[in-house]
């Protein structure tokens, strides 16, 4: 995002979109050719399109550069401490049932130090919906290693490559008990929309990959070039499979990456489960 206004003849929106921006924290931090900025448009555009109104949603992060994105917005938004985004969503979402709770935060924050926390949530199918920015490495604090970085991958705490198998996120949220997964990368803008939007609606715990370019921590040391040459990659080697089971759907940047809607599902929330279990429990009394 730039401070500069453009206005695009194809659509009725001005961008940047300021009604949704806080001005105050501009300029923004993302190095040029990030994925960060086109996330956070198509959050813009998913939630106008959900017909959610601002009042009805709080959006919480973590540390990192996407927990950035919780500043940016000019909705309730909350700036948490690193990997906690998830337990203060879930105390949000447990005390105001009827606001939309959106995680957004990177796969560091969410997958490493809030690993514990989103697993759990998961299992509870808490109501909410974590964005999580897969880059696979910490930007932010310097392009290090993380519980994503692919094996062989070059990061500055992995000079000679990765020895370590990452995760595979969607597969890991599914597995944990999440009810919606789906991943797209930032490339799939309209697909991506449409999913947060999906996301945003879905009753339970949501869970969005977005794969996003990180030119500077992640694309340098693996020469891939620049953001754009990122996106170039996404779009010669995706390959959309919908309904499948997200163990099928292991990231390999050597080969090809699987993107697509892959759960949706319905199940009795957290909140569900524990009001049906006080009036079985009131029947029995
Ligand atoms: S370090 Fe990577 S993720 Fe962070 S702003 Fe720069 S390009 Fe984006």
């Amino acid at each position: 995002m730039t401070t500069e206004m453009v206005h695009d003849p194809d659509s009725v929106h001005t961008y940047p979109r300021w009604e949704w921006l806080r001005k105050g924290r501009m300029p923004h931090i993302w190095c040029p050719g990030c994925g960060l900025g086109s996330a956070t448009s198509y959050f813009i555009e998913a939630v106008e399109k959900a017909e959610i109104p601002p009042k009805k949603l709080a959006i919480v992060s973590g540390i990192g550069c996407t927990g950035r994105i919780a500043g940016y917005l000019n909705i309730d938004s909350f700036h948490t401490t690193h990997g906690r985004a998830i337990p203060f969503a879930t105390g949000l979402s447990l005390a105001r049932p009827k606001l939309r709770v959106i995680v957004f935060s990177g796969d560091g924050d969410l997958f490493a130090i809030g690993g514990n926390h989103l697993i759990h949530a998961a299992r509870r199918n808490m109501h909410m919906t974590v964005l999580c920015v897969n880059n696979f490495n910490y930007g932010m604090t310097g392009g290090q290693l993380g519980p994503t970085t692919p094996l062989h991958a070059r990061s500055t705490t992995s000079p000679y490559g990765n020895y370590e198998h990452p995760f595979n996120l969607s597969h890991m949220a599914y597995a944990a008990g999440a009810t919606y997964v789906a991943r797209w990368t930032v490339l799939h803008a309209n697909q991506l929309i449409e999913t947060i939007a999906e996301a945003i609606n879905h009753l339970g715990f949501s869970f969005v990959e977005i794969l996003a370019p990180c030119p500077t921590g992640y694309g340098r040391p693996n020469k891939i070039g620049t953001g754009l040459d990122e996106m170039r990659f996404y779009r010669e080697n995706s390959v959309i499979r919908h309904n499948i089971d997200p163990v099928e759907a292991e990231i390999d940047l050597h080969n090809r990456i699987v993107v697509g809607k892959f759960i949706d599902i319905d199940k009795p929330t957290y909140l569900k489960a524990l009001w049906g279990g006080v009036s079985r429990a009131q029947k029995v009394i």
